[in-house]
């Protein structure tokens, strides 16, 4: 049971500890929710999903907490608000953008196989002191003040990086570094210029929380660290994100943590996939370069076809998590053809445990190639019981994977003689009045993911017509 995973902190694979091994706590940075997620937003979802399940499968399913956050407050929600909503009250149009964002992210994930984690707070559930006293940010922010951490300037409140001497070991960044390339007159406030906003003030018409320091609304990163420490305490196992999060956003969760508890560290393990990128550049809103989780399923616009869940999700696991992926349609029919392949072969068949090569990848730092590599294997070997539990271990549903569609690629149903021989021998049997013939065959076409229609051509003969049913 020696599960070995990548820190980017120290930067070596090292031996998995948990802090406790009944309650193996994890955190990872969720959405922003003001619109669709890009396929992109999905992989670290995929990723820190089939991490959670192995920490299940080897700890125990009730022996891990996983929390993912949710970020409604953010200037970009604003933006959406007054865009869409116009004529609605900020604060009703900042709910109704987050809502729908929020719960459009959840189908998506649903769709790409992923666990619900145990805990996704919302950012806003935890500006201020709450009842039940978990962690806030308004409380922690007063710490840092405390502490000597934090000071308020040209209406924030600001981080003091100089009072922390180990700033920036996450990233790698010296405060040197920081101070020699930044403009200062723009930061003339600051002590520091790289001392970063932990409370800022609202103007009327943006959202805003009194506080000690005036109506306001807390900066990015300050909301991890109270979520964090409100359901998995100071000092947690894993925390996770995409590699752009590694600065500022996690250099500046760390300094705010580990100040206001007075700890040496945060989390015990950092973990960062790399991105997916189009063509060698990130994927991302900005650069156009975007295609949603939500088109990939539900439109024909990338590769000509609507995508399974789990087709996307095996293709986004075929690349190890922390290498960059470039998202082609041809990987997603290689997916969709080993899917094809493998539930054939197991449907019907009850799981048995992983292989020791299957659990051996997955325990070297998610070597999910490799893994995939050995479901190949199995399947191959017929070793099918194994091969099923296998594919659990990965999360690979193929109860939720709708066969058939895989043959409409690019819009060209590669059985259609097939399917047009039946619907004449059904034509036939109709003919003959058999009709216990004509409805076996019938069935035999849904089973095939065919829906068939009884009509009259424009002489009154009749025909049947047929589709993809979904
Ligand atoms: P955002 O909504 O931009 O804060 O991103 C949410 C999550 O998706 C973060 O963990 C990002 O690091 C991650 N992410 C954003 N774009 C990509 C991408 N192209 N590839 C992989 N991860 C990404
Ligand atoms: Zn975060």
């Amino acid at each position: 049971m020696d599960l070995k995973l990548y820190d980017t902190l120290t930067r070596v694979k090292r031996a998995f500890v948990p802090l406790d091994p009944a309650n193996v706590r994890m955190y990872v940075c969720g959405p922003t929710v003001y619109d669709f997620a890009h396929i992109g937003n999905a992989r670290p979802v995929i990723v820190f999903d089939v991490l959670f399940r192995l920490l299940r499968h080897i700890y125990g399913e009730t022996h891990v907490t996983y929390v993912r956050n949710i970020t409604d407050v953010d200037d970009k929600i604003n933006a959406r608000a007054l865009r869409d909503y116009p004529g609605l009250p900020l604060n009703e149009a900042i709910r109704k953008v987050t809502e729908q964002t929020a719960t459009q992210f959840h189908a998506d994930v649903k769709a790409l196989g992923c666990l619900p984690p145990t805990h996704q707070p919302r950012a806003t559930d935890f500006v201020l002191p709450r009842a039940d006293g978990k962690a806030d940010m308004v409380t922690l922010i007063a710490q840092l003040i405390a502490r000597g951490h934090a000071y308020e300037a040209g209406g924030e409140v600001l981080f003091d990086i100089a009072s922390m001497p180990d700033y920036g070991l996450l990233s790698g960044r010296k405060l040197e570094d920081q101070q020699a390339g930044a403009r200062i007159a723009v930061d003339a406030h600051k002590k520091n210029p790289a001392d970063f906003v932990l409370w800022k003030q609202s103007s009327a018409d943006e959202p805003g929380w009194e506080s000690p320091w005036g109506r306001g609304r807390p900066g990015w990163h300050i909301e991890c660290s109270a979520m964090s420490a409100a359901y998995l305490g100071d000092v947690f196992d894993i925390h996770g994100g995409g590699l752009d999060l590694i600065f500022p956003h996690h250099e500046n969760e760390i300094a705010q943590s580990r100040c206001a508890h007075g700890t040496h560290a945060m989390a015990n393990y950092w973990m960062h996939n790399g991105f997916l990128q189009v063509e060698g550049e990130k994927m991302s809103k900005s650069l156009g370069n975007f295609v949603t989780i939500n088109e990939l399923l539900a439109t024909e616009k990338f590769g000509g076809r609507k995508w399974e869940g789990q087709e996307l999700r095996l293709a986004m696991l075929r690349t190890h998590y922390r290498q960059p992926i470039d998202w082609t349609q041809n990987a997603l029919e290689e997916a969709s053809r080993a899917l094809d392949n493998w539930s054939g072969l197991i449907k019907g068949v009850p799981a048995a445990n992983p292989s020791p090569a299957m659990f051996a990848a997955m325990t070297d730092d998610l070597n999910t190639p490799l893994a995939i590599a050995e479901l190949h294997r199995l399947a191959k070997a017929k070793d099918l019981p194994v091969l099923a539990g296998s594919l659990s271990l990965l999360g690979i549903d193929l109860a939720t994977y709708n066969r058939p569609l895989r043959n409409s690629i690019e819009g060209a149903f590669d059985k259609a003689d097939e399917v047009k021989a039946k619907i004449e021998a059904r034509a036939v049997a109709r003919a003959r009045k058999d009709f216990k013939e004509s409805d076996r065959i019938r069935d035999e076409l849904a089973a095939m993911g065919v829906a068939i229609k009884d009509g009259k051509d424009a002489d009154g003969k009749p025909v049947t017509t047929w589709e993809i049913a979904r």
